[in-house]
């Protein structure tokens, strides 16, 4: 997945025009920025690859899911429908906005399930926020038909799938808004930064004011800006987007990489009979940054990962001990330890984590192991790899 494994003159080129400038702020001062625009240049770009009318850059990922929720309305008390299984980014920019996460089961896709989410639904819910975990995808089109009946929003989160498809569809543009990430270990990064998109043009404008603390940039002087609304800190400088301005370029490349490796590790594992994989929804193609597989029980999923790691495989993860990934180890979200006080409707209308029942997701989690595919393997590397991960995985399936 990485894209800082293929970074190189490209990069350095985009960064040194932002240096050369002096400009490392994306807004103002005309007079001195050469023309350089990285960060309106890597949204455009962004929208061009992503088929949306509009993206707005921000600082990072989990910037991009604050902005995404708060363009689109949603505020204290509101409850969003999110995975047992994701990055804790999630839940914290639900929080952010004193909205309420409401954790709800996947399944055998390692996202949503379409069903729990139906159930979960109350008349506080305002959003769906599907998160496409490990470079695949939720069942979209049922997660929408949800949506649509129940005037709830769908809100992506492909930080981990950035070039995966649905329906021909890039994932993030199916639903009202669509989230990216890119920090420094995903599929192509900034350093530091996130993007939002949407073919919405309110959500734009609104993601562009508040993003920055509520500007409207209208004119050339930003002290005399005005501030049609609250806002806040959300931007990424230029020399982050200039970083990304040379990835995008590469991310049908780095793509095509990932998919040429995947596909010699999967056909290696499809040779094992105990070995099944994560199901891809109908209409999905997913982005090949992990390869995701299931063993038959818990015990041999945890045997397997543990001989993986000691046999020298490394980058795969059990995500069901994982302290960033999965419920069972969220105490701090559990318990709501925060530094200060929570507002009111956080603390009264949380989960009663001792009571609800995750058995569902644990019957998947519990099971799978993924392998970070990266970019950089040598085809005589791979091929080893592939031979070695067969052997371990036979020899520890008791
Ligand atoms: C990385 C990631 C984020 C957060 O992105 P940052 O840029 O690190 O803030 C959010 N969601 C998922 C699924 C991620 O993998």
């Amino acid at each position: 997945m990485p894209g800082f494994e293929l970074f190189g003159d490209k990069e350095r080129e985009q960064v040194q025009d932002v240096l050369d400038s002096g400009v490392l702020m994306r807004y103002g001062f005309e007079g001195l920025r050469k023309g350089h625009y990285k960060a309106l240049e890597l949204e455009e770009a962004l929208a061009r690859r992503m088929k949306v009318a509009h993206a707005q850059l921000v600082s990072s990922g989990t910037a991009a899911l604050t902005v995404a929720l708060a363009s689109a309305g949603v505020g204290a008390g509101d409850e969003v429908l999110m995975p047992t299984f994701t990055f804790v980014a999630t839940f914290e920019s639900i929080l952010a906005l004193g909205a309420v996460p409401v954790l709800v089961d996947v399944d055998d896709t390692l996202t949503l399930n379409p069903v729990a989410v139906e159930k979960a639904i109350t008349p506080k819910t305002r959003a769906v926020m599907p998160v496409h975990m490990c470079g695949s995808m939720a069942d979209l089109r049922a997660l929408k038909s949800i949506c649509d009946t129940h005037n709830l929003l769908l809100i992506e989160d492909a930080c981990q799938a950035i070039g995966g498809t649905y329906e021909g569809k890039p994932l993030g543009s199916y639903g009202d808004l669509g989230c990216f990430s890119f920090d420094y270990v995903k599929t192509i990064t900034c350093g530091e930064g996130g993007a939002v998109v949407t073919n919405n043009s309110s959500y734009k404008i609104n993601a562009d004011h508040y993003s920055d603390h509520g500007h409207d940039h209208f004119g050339n002087d930003r002290g005399a800006e005005a501030h049609p609304f609250l806002g806040y800190n959300y931007r990424i400088s230029e020399l982050n987007a200039a970083v990304g301005l040379a990835q995008i370029e590469r991310l049908d490349t780095f793509l095509s990489i990932q998919k040429k490796n995947y596909t010699i590790l999967r056909q290696a594992l499809e040779t094992i009979n105990e070995v099944s994989f994560r199901r891809v929804p109908d209409g999905g193609e997913e982005s090949y940054a992990f390869l995701n597989f299931f063993l038959p029980s818990e015990i041999s999923a945890k045997k397997v990962h543990e001989a993986l790691g000691k046999g020298g495989i490394d980058a795969c993860f059990y995500w069901y001990d994982n302290n960033w990934h999965y419920y069972r180890k969220w105490n701090h979200l559990k318990e709501l330890k925060s530094l200060a006080k929570l507002p009111q409707e956080v603390s009264n209308q949380l989960q009663d984590f001792k009571k609800v029942d995750f058995s569902r997701s644990d019957h998947w989690i519990g099971r799978t192991i993924s392998c970070l595919i990266k970019l950089s393997w040598s085809d005589d590397e791979l091929t080893k790899r592939a031979d070695h991960m067969v052997r371990i995985i036979k020899a520890n399936l008791s």
